[in-house]
């Protein structure tokens, strides 16, 4: 359903809105036991939004003993049909309050108004929906054995996750484990990004409305060294389900190698390929999905294309083309419901990003679009879409994840080429391949080195199929029936039949 509320509704509705910073632990909010806090900052305009509990090991040592008790305790969590009641009610709580988690959204991380109501918010609701309505659907086995045994293959739970998650997409990135890790009938405690805790943090509210029990969901906002580092150390935590950087996806699994063996379910970053053969039909089409697929929510995506490999034949104009496309994605106040670009984060991944464009440029890449700082609202952290041409695949910005609307375009003369420089580092996330050839398509399909890939278009997928990538970029998968499977246990039961 469209919504016509303009930016300066949005901002009456901002100011009217109340924040809450609180942790959520046994079903109340709270403080941090430290009394802690940190500052919430709308990266738009840089003001303070509200003081948040700075959880430490102390709450995460509490939060985790009152999920392990929930987890043996609650009869009606143990079972499906109560879960799933209680999920599609989550599910259809999230949907209902679409517009004040849209704006709670947009204020906390930057991204634009529409982006937030029209993707993020009811992609999370329908993640939720979608493994709700799994719940009864997937079976145990029995296994084929000799006449004399039963083997029984059931499915269990694997008890308290903790699931560690990043800001691009605050609560899509959380719904896509809380929704199969309670669908799955563990006790899940939920750590958000200390750039976007305030969606986790309401989410908690209503996941208590929805009827789950308590101590069964839980919310610690706080710093990765402090709670993070603790949840993923903790001797009682059954998995570490994350999405986030590399770097802090190794340090997990170091952490819990060190402590209980945890299992570690990892998505991580990347620096995803997008190849564009001579032999494409429409050049306009593909341009606009290339400029979509490096600029959408600020280039602050995993799946990010942020390397363009353009046949040498169509170079020239087709990166025209993509500059077109790019101005209209100029940043704009992220509560202009026409915005199609917000402020990015904080300060820290503003000059982040201002460091690689200079790294570009300094390594002998041709700056062709953009690359500043703007000032799109007073106090607020923009950079327009940026576009460098004569990249080769050693610079900087052809290697290491920028996380920022910077595009790479780097050129090539035959597919397998392409495929070379495109498999040429350590992430998988995604890849994508254009042409209208389905045999050359195929063949790369099988050659790229990635979790997905994507034919002629980029960044499609739904609830029904997995996302997840290779090499560094991770070894889980969220979406899908086998994330489903994942946050469960397989027992087997042997019967001896007389
Ligand atoms: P990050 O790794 O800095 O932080 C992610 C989460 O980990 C945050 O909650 C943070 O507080 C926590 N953390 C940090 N240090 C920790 C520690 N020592 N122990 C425990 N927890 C710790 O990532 P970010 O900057 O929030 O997000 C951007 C990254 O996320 C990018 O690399 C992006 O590619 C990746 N990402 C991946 C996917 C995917 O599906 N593969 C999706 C979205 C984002």
């Amino acid at each position: 359903m469209a919504n016509t509320l303009t930016a300066a509704d949005w901002q009456q509705r901002a100011e009217a809105l109340t924040f809450n910073g609180q942790a959520f632990i046994g079903g109340e909010y709270c403080d941090a036991v430290s009394g802690e806090v940190f500052d919430c900052i709308n990266p738009a305009n840089g003001q303070v939004l509200v003081s948040v509990a700075s959880c430490d090991q102390v709450d995460a040592d509490n939060a985790v003993r009152i999920a392990r008790e929930a987890f043996r305790q609650s009869e009606n969590w143990a079972n499906p049909g109560f879960r799933k009641k209680v999920l599609l009610k989550l599910a259809q709580l999230i949907s209902s309050h679409r517009e004040e988690l849209a704006l709670l959204e947009t204020l906390d991380m930057g991204k634009g108004i529409s982006d937030s109501l029209y993707v993020d918010i009811p992609a999370s609701a329908n993640c939720i929906r979608w493994n709700a309505e799994a719940i009864d659907k997937v079976y145990g086995e029995v296994a084929p054995t000799a006449n004399n045994h039963l083997g029984l293959v059931v499915r269990e739970p694997l008890g308290v996750v903790a699931a560690i998650v990043p800001w691009n997409f605050p609560l899509m990135m959380a719904s896509w484990k809380i929704g199969p890790a309670l669908a799955a009938g563990n006790a899940v405690i939920l750590k958000p990004s200390e750039k976007s805790p305030l969606t986790a943090i309401r989410l908690a509210q209503l996941a208590k409305e929805a009827g789950v029990p308590d101590g069964i969901f839980q919310v610690l906002p706080g710093f990765g060294h402090t709670v993070g580092q603790a949840l993923a150390l903790h001797m009682d935590v059954n998995v570490i389900a994350f999405t986030g950087s590399t770097a802090v996806g190794k340090q997990l699994i170091q952490y819990a190698g060190q402590s209980n063996m945890k299992r570690t379910f990892m998505e991580c970053g990347g620096k995803s390929p997008n190849i564009v053969c001579a032999d494409v039909e429409n050049l306009d089409k593909v341009a606009a999905a290339a400029a979509s697929a490096i600029f959408y929510n600020q280039g602050e995506v995993c799946i990010a294309a942020s390397r363009l490999l353009v046949e040498n034949s169509i170079r020239d104009e087709f990166v025209e083309k993509v500059m077109a496309r790019a101005e209209k994605f100029m940043p704009g106040n992220p509560l202009e419901p026409s915005s199609r670009m917000g402020a990015i984060v904080d300060q820290p991944q503003l000059q982040r990003v201002l460091g690689y464009i200079g790294k570009g440029c300094d390594e002998g890449a041709r700056l062709r679009y953009g690359g500043e700082q703007l000032d799109t609202v007073a106090g607020g952290c923009f950079v327009g879409p940026t576009v460098f041409d004569n990249v080769t695949p050693e610079m900087t910005i052809a290697r290491e994840e920028i996380f920022g609307p910077v595009l790479a375009v780097i050129s090539f003369d035959s597919l397998e080429e392409a495929i070379e420089i495109a498999n040429d580092t350590d992430y998988g996330l995604a890849a994508a391949v254009w042409t209208s050839n389905i045999n050359k398509a195929l063949k790369a399909a099988r050659k790229l080195e990635s979790g997905q890939v994507f034919i002629n278009n980029y960044g499609g997928g739904d609830m029904t199929v997995p996302f997840g990538g290779v090499k560094q970029s991770g070894n889980g998968r969220d979406k899908s029936i086998h994330s489903l499977e994942e946050y469960s246990e397989l027992k087997t039961i042997w019967i001896e039949i007389e």
